[in-house]
């Protein structure tokens, strides 16, 4: 088994460890892009691998590690699975990005810093997108600890508690952690066993990928004979990928010709498979995997795919143009201070909204709304099954707001 069978999520305002606590179960540092080290935040989404292991002299929870030797006793650990980590970006401007690592998280860990008052803008504005897409296995750790006295745990824990009463996160465990000085690592790694169980995948459905990232993995100077096709990555939720398939993506390439606009399915093969740095020749769902195709690397350079969906040619969803949408939401917006929170009323006629559906972001215009539907004509279309939920939110000042949800109407 090479292959990580689980995507866990970190989510949580910025600033309170998320990068961090990938590190102390990776030792992997996900902010690798210059800009992203530079401001010090996660702008794309990282993503790490990791392996739980088990100690078996130890007793629980002590037992729980990622070292091959037991930190506690020197003896050989043995694997339990590999997950993949899906690092978000806390900062309120990048909640686009959030959301499109939402859509392929089997879970999720909450991290709140004890040494700030519970609960910050994002810290919010993620568990309700959590709650919209639907992610109910939530782990919150309460972080930094190593920061505070213990009656500040103490008061902490209570504002957590308080936060999270009536949310998906209810009767989510708070499990006090130093994501920088390893304290319960160990505990951490127990209720993800316990609470983010391995998903129940569909292997003999066809094949269907979320696209999160794409890359031209070439250097510039490769010589022509030497480029590697494109690249896309990100997570299959159904069915199996070997080298050689068709692949078909939608919405495809956006082609312009006397002076209209359309957009075609792009058809390629696997040429290449990768989870992690380990080359497969089958990949399964779970866990994030990097597909290496025969397409030109100019069509996957820069995220250009991120959002499309990939798989077996003739049953992918269909492409829409504009959705119809059953709308859910919000009384007030909940992604900033307390003293400018506001009511949301209704959506609007002509209004803007931005619109993540799986992992797509796209910008639309209201072209008609009720109370509880709005159809939207989006700017870039999106491929996505009836009734699939849709986080929207609305421009406020100069930053878009999750406002809600929708439900894609036939
Ligand atoms: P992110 O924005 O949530 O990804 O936060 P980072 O992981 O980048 O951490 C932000 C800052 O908090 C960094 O300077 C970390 O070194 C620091 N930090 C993270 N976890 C801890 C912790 O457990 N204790 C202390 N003292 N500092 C921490
Ligand atoms: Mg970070």
């Amino acid at each position: 088994m090479s292959q990580p069978c689980v995507n866990i999520g970190l989510v949580g305002h910025v600033d309170h460890g998320k990068t961090t606590l990938v590190r102390a179960l990776s030792g992997i540092w996900t902010d690798r892009h210059s800009e992203e080290m530079k401001r010090g935040i996660s702008i794309r989404l990282g993503y790490a691998d990791a392996t739980l292991r088990e100690c078996s002299d130890c007793p629980v929870p002590n037992c729980y590690t990622v070292e091959n030797t037991c930190p506690e006793c020197d003896s050989e650990t043995t694997e339990l699975r590999k997950i993949s980590f899906v690092d978000s970006p806390g900062h309120e401007t990048l909640m686009a990005t959030m959301l499109s690592g939402a859509a392929i998280m089997d879970g999720a860990v909450l991290v709140i810093a004890a040494n700030e008052k519970c609960p910050q803008p994002q810290t919010k504005e993620h568990l309700m997108a959590l709650n919209i897409i639907g992610i109910k296995n939530i782990i919150i750790v309460q972080n930094k600890i190593d920061l505070v006295t213990r009656d500040k745990m103490v008061e902490h824990y209570h504002q957590i508690k308080d936060f999270v009463a009536g949310t998906v996160a209810e009767d989510a465990p708070v499990i006090p952690i130093s994501a920088q000085q390893n304290i319960n690592i160990d505990v951490l790694i127990k209720a993800m066993e316990d609470i983010i169980p391995t998903p129940v995948y569909k292997l003999d459905k066809p094949a269907r990928m979320f696209i999160a990232r794409s890359f031209d993995i070439n250097k510039p100077g490769y010589s022509i004979d030497k480029i590697s096709g494109g690249v896309i990555g990100g997570t299959l939720k159904d069915g199996k990928l070997n080298s050689g398939d068709e692949l078909e993506i939608r919405p495809g390439r956006k082609v312009e010709s006397e002076g209209s606009v359309k957009w075609e399915p792009i058809t390629t093969n696997v040429s290449m498979l990768l989870a992690g740095t380990e080359r497969l020749e089958e990949v399964t769902p779970g866990g994030l995997i990097a597909v290496g195709t025969t397409l030109d690397p100019s069509l996957t350079k820069s995220d250009s795919l991120t959002g499309q969906v990939a798989g077996e040619p003739g049953n992918l969803p269909p492409t829409h143009h504009s959705l119809k949408l059953e709308l859910h939401l919000f009384d007030k917006i909940v992604g900033v201070t307390e003293e400018t929170n506001a009511d949301i009323g209704n959506i609007k006629t002509s209004e803007p909204l931005m619109l993540n559906v799986g992992t797509a972001t796209t910008v639309g215009i209201v072209t008609s709304a009720r109370s509880d539907v709005a159809e939207v004509k989006l700017k870039r279309p999106v491929c996505a099954e009836a009734g699939s939920m849709v986080a929207i939110s609305r421009r406020i000042g100069s930053r878009w707001r999750l406002i809600g949800a929708g439900a894609i109407k036939p």
